[in-house]
């Protein structure tokens, strides 16, 4: 088996161990996540033999490869945990079986995100088989609860920090090489995460007098529930584009067909026009324009004859870079405009800070981008989901997410969704990235 063969084989060998993580720990399933270290262990033996490994937070590992220097090093993150498959009747080949059908190795986890996973390891691996040193320290800090926020990248960063680490740089997971995304860009993007939205979970509660539902009341708890939703969802919040935002239009403006060109190419001056524009072009560019809001779980009353009594409304509120989430739980008090309504924070997390676009460690990642990928523009933006790697960012300046992968539309939706696949060459490729990156370290 040669060395492709070999790192596609643990990559379908780490899909096919079902890691999914569970808001509650106690219903995951430990063995799974034992079994996916030990398989770890077996496919990369070079790595855990000159690396140093430590196991944290349960079954999340921070590994040490030491380099010439240890001043200054890199973290490439990735995560063992996956969400779970959904409907499994609705994948095109078995979630856990990861197939190779069509070039591309299917099942859940191929892209999120054990794809960047174990393309980090395989590079680490070969260089090692080669003999190489990197010139400084290269940490790997995979975690085991991104997909239900836990805490294990926290415990990363306090071990980090213990150990006096302070990085040159961080990548996580994020952009991808996308195309299509912008109308008029024919050009391959290399889109690199240089700041993510903040994260808020609201819980709207209306009540009212309940009863008998024989005899209902006018506005009621759930009719005003309905209202206080309605409201949000006619008012959204005012967009506005990011620097990071303006600078991947303008960075885009030079491949772009007209009249976008002279639009993106603009994009600084054109700002207040664009940022009306996005909203308007689709979910995802509105999405990258402004604070969103997704009425995501609603609870009424307990029966279907019984009058709710109270009637509640959980809200996955993502907020802006530059907003905060106590200003856009102020919006939507006064959105609601319902002194009935109450308006309540569950959980929040505040954008991340912004990555330099105008440093040597940006400038080597695009190198590396633009060598690999050949005829792909790399360009900044704003990250729409949340990913571990915020908390790298509170303590870090520079942290960039990016998944160093190829990704259709239809890939990108089976992110989280069904019939998630990753192309083996795509996934070649990406290992060649890290190992590209490392070597130039
Ligand atoms: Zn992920």
């Amino acid at each position: 088996m040669d060395r492709d063969e070999a790192a596609v084989e643990a990559l379908r060998a780490l899909i096919r161990i079902p890691t999914v993580s569970d808001w509650d720990r106690d219903k995951e399933d430990r063995a799974a996540f034992e079994a996916l270290l030990v398989e770890l262990r077996e496919r990369f033996p070079r790595l855990h033999e000159a690396c140093d490994l430590q196991r944290i937070a349960g079954d999340a590992l921070l590994v040490r490869w030491a380099g010439r220097s240890a001043e200054q090093p890199v973290v490439l993150m990735a995560h063992v945990d996956v969400v779970p498959v959904g409907d499994e009747s609705a994948w095109t080949h078995p979630p856990f079986a990861a197939e190779v059908a069509d070039g591309q190795v299917w099942g859940r986890g191929a892209l999120d995100c054990k794809g960047s996973l174990v393309a980090t390891c395989a590079a680490v691996e070969s260089l090692l088989e080669d003999g190489a040193t990197p010139d400084r320290d290269v940490w790997l800090s995979f975690g085991c609860t991104e997909e239900v926020s836990g805490g294990a990248a926290k415990e990363a960063v306090r071990h980090l920090r213990e150990r006096a680490v302070e990085p040159w740089f961080v990548i996580d997971e994020g952009g991808a090489i996308v195309e299509g995304v912008l109308p008029g860009v024919v050009a391959p993007m290399g889109v690199i995460g240089v700041a993510e939205k903040g994260t808020a979970v609201i819980e709207l509660t209306a009540r009212g007098d309940g009863g008998h539902a024989s005899a209902p009341r006018k506005m009621g708890a759930t009719a005003r529930l309905a209202r206080a939703i309605l409201r949000l969802e006619k008012k959204p919040f005012p967009s506005h584009l990011p620097d990071a935002t303006v600078e991947m239009l303008e960075r885009v403006g030079a491949h772009a067909r007209m009249p976008y060109a002279a639009v993106f190419g603009n994009a600084a001056r054109l700002r207040p026009v664009l940022s009306r524009v996005l909203p308007r072009l689709g979910h995802e560019t509105a999405a990258m324009a402004r604070t969103t809001v997704a009425v995501t779980q609603l609870t009424g009353s307990p029966a279907a004859n019984v009058i709710a009594a109270t009637a509640r409304a959980l809200v996955n509120v993502r907020v802006m870079v530059g907003e905060t989430v106590d200003g856009a739980i102020e919006r939507i008090r006064r959105t609601i405009g319902d002194p009935h309504v109450e308006v309540a924070l569950v959980s929040g997390d505040e954008p991340s800070p912004v990555s330099p676009t105008d440093d040597t460690a940006y400038a080597l990642l695009t190198a590396t981008l633009e060598e690999v990928f050949p005829g792909t523009v790399p360009v900044p933006y704003v990250m729409l989901a949340a990913t571990d790697s915020r908390h790298f960012h509170r303590v870090w300046p520079r942290v960039y997410r990016f998944t160093p992968f190829r990704m259709t539309d239809a890939q990108r939706a089976s992110i989280h969704g069904v019939d998630e696949r990753i192309g083996v060459d795509d996934f070649l490729d990406g290992v060649s990235w890290y190992r590209r990156l490392i070597e130039q370290l």
